[in-house]
């Protein structure tokens, strides 16, 4: 008779299952890990083979964009940002694995962190990056919510506006341009062009581990001010 209730029971439950029936003895399967949550993604550019820039001085660019990417994770953490980087040390990492860390990363953000070059030694200052949505997505394929259309433009935005005020560095404004990372890493993209190594006030600037943490410090604001907006 019991059996015959549970039965009931379980038919007017909707389950019609074989099985289900008996007690089993097998202990219930683990609940899946909860996917990775990341805050942000550092992207410090070049590592390893691929050098970057390189300064008269012989400053190299993958080692200026790592350290001031090493700054940044550690302000950024002690907001209580959790931050993934696409390499931790001098690896070569190509574009493509780093967009597709972006992707997978479940971040409101990836930051991808150069010194700039020039042939003519005299150009100077600072540059910010970003594609805009109709040119990464597509016209009429919008990632950005409707209440936050071109999201890279206003991270960008609060990037330059950050490096405004008593800084040493040219601002050279927001550019648009297709560089990879940009282009297929589809959360909000920026890349900030930190100073030109060909130039030796800036090479000398950006060789200074103050200037380094303040460049730093100037990033983590802006992207707080991003996460305020609610990215
Ligand atoms: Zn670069």
């Amino acid at each position: 008779m019991r059996w015959g209730a549970l039965a009931l029971i379980l038919v007017v439950a909707g389950c019609a299952t074989p099985g289900v029936y008996a007690p089993s003895r097998v202990p219930p399967a683990r609940l899946p890990a909860k996917p990775a949550g990341w805050d942000v993604v550092l992207d410090p550019g070049h590592g390893g083979q691929q050098v970057g820039a390189r300064g008269r001085r012989g400053t190299a660019e993958k080692v200026v964009t790592l350290d001031i990417t090493r700054r940044l994770k550690r302000q950024l953490e002690q907001a209580g940002l959790r931050v993934m980087l696409t390499r931790a040390g001098d690896q070569t990492v190509t574009l493509a694995q780093r967009s597709d860390l972006g992707k997978r990363s479940g971040a409101w953000a990836f930051l991808s962190i150069h010194a700039n070059a020039a042939k003519n030694t005299s150009a100077s200052g600072f540059e910010v990056y970003y594609l805009p949505d109709a040119a990464r997505y597509g016209r009429g394929i919008a990632y950005a919510s409707a209440r936050s259309p071109d999201a890279s433009y206003r991270l960008a935005q609060l990037i330059q506006r950050e490096f405004r005020r008593d800084w040493p560095l040219k601002d050279r404004g927001i550019k648009q341009a297709r560089f990879h990372v940009l282009k297929h890493t589809p959360i909000p993209a920026v890349l900030v062009e930190t100073g030109f190594l060909t130039n030796s006030k800036d090479e000398a600037l950006l060789n200074d581990p103050a200037v380094r943490e303040e460049i730093a410090r100037r990033l983590a604001n802006a992207l707080l001010a991003f996460r305020r907006q609610g990215g």
